[in-house]
């Protein structure tokens, strides 16, 4: 069985990293905060041992999760046709059909959808489909007028007798109906959209931390982890199991915090391994951590917190 025995960093490790990298960012303060009146400031002079009052060992565990999840459509596009064009259109639907497989697909990535078709009620003829005019025959009087010539009398003298008749064009009615040239008499026009397809994406490294330290820069760690997981030392187990066995052992201490944070990272685990939709992407790690809560000369409380073994740690604090 190989060793799975990790050695924690020594306080004074962590304490002089910590104000090295603490007076490369404000020196002012640690001056102000560490200095004596009148004295010059000299960081040796601060020391783990004259300014951390407590320490807690405790532990983290971390784990990157790559995860499938669907995107709403963007980018829609709509085209208004005449009814007949609709049929030599062909509609896609993917209604009840989930979110796709993008590797799986033939086609367009937008394509044209069936659900969005909708009728428009013609502008133009306000939905009649054809638009009354003057009847052209009759000039809109619905009749025919004409000169009948009648011969009268004993001489045949010739009269006109006007004649008139109903107009057998628009029966008599004066108007006629011309076929509207917009929907070309279908009343309304279609209006579709083409749709993105809905593919499922892809979202790489989602880094998971659970740390019994509770500490508020949990987002910080986990973002830190992800970017440079190899900078910083843990134990790597491949399945959780053997994590909850060995972890004891391998930190050489033991608390029920830690042991409650194992057991919610435990939960985490098992159920993105269930998850269909996500794929763990790193092995399991385990971080000793060291917990020290310091006072300053001043009289100012402050955190440091270590994260990782005694050759490769970070540190992070809230002076
Ligand atoms: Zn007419
Ligand atoms: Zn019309």
């Amino acid at each position: 069985m190989p060793d799975v025995r990790i050695k924690t960093p020594n306080l004074d490790a962590i304490f002089e990293k910590w104000k090295q990298s603490t007076v490369r960012k404000d020196k002012k303060k640690m001056e102000k905060q560490f200095g004596t009146k009148g004295a010059i400031f000299s960081l040796d002079a601060v020391s783990a041992a004259e300014y951390v009052k407590d320490t807690q060992k405790e532990a983290a565990i971390y784990f990157a999760i790559k995860k499938t999840v669907g995107v709403a459509p963007k980018g829609a596009e709509e085209k208004i046709v005449l009814a007949p064009r609709v049929v030599r259109e062909t509609f896609y639907s993917f209604k009840g059909e989930g979110k796709l497989n993008k590797e799986n697909w033939k086609g367009d990535e937008k394509v044209p959808t069936y659900e969005t078709i909708q009728a428009v009620s013609c502008k133009k003829c306000s939905g009649k489909g054809y638009i009354e005019e003057k009847c052209k025959t009759c000039k809109g009087t619905g009749k025919i007028e004409e000169n009948l010539t009648v011969l009268t009398g004993e001489e045949q003298k010739k009269e006109n007798k006007p004649f008139s008749y109903p107009c057998g064009v628009c029966f008599g009615t004066g108007t006629s109906k011309v076929k509207c040239n917009d929907c070309e008499g279908h009343k309304s026009l279609f209006k579709y959209q083409i749709l993105p397809v809905p593919f499922k994406t892809v979202v790489t490294g989602i880094p998971v931390l659970h740390s019994s330290a509770l500490t508020k820069y949990e987002k910080e760690i986990e973002r830190d982890l992800h970017q440079i997981i190899e900078e910083v030392e843990g134990i790597r187990f491949n399945d959780f199991k053997d994590l909850e066995s060995k972890a004891e052992a391998s930190l050489g201490y033991w608390n029920k915090n830690i042991k409650k944070t194992i057991n919610s990272a435990g939960s985490d685990y098992k159920s993105h391994s269930k998850d269909k939709e996500a794929q763990i992407t790193t092995q399991l790690y385990l971080f000793p951590m060291i917990q020290m809560f310091c006072e300053t000369k001043r009289g100012s409380k402050f955190e440091i917190y270590s994260l990782g073994s005694a050759n490769k740690f970070m540190i992070y604090s809230n002076f």
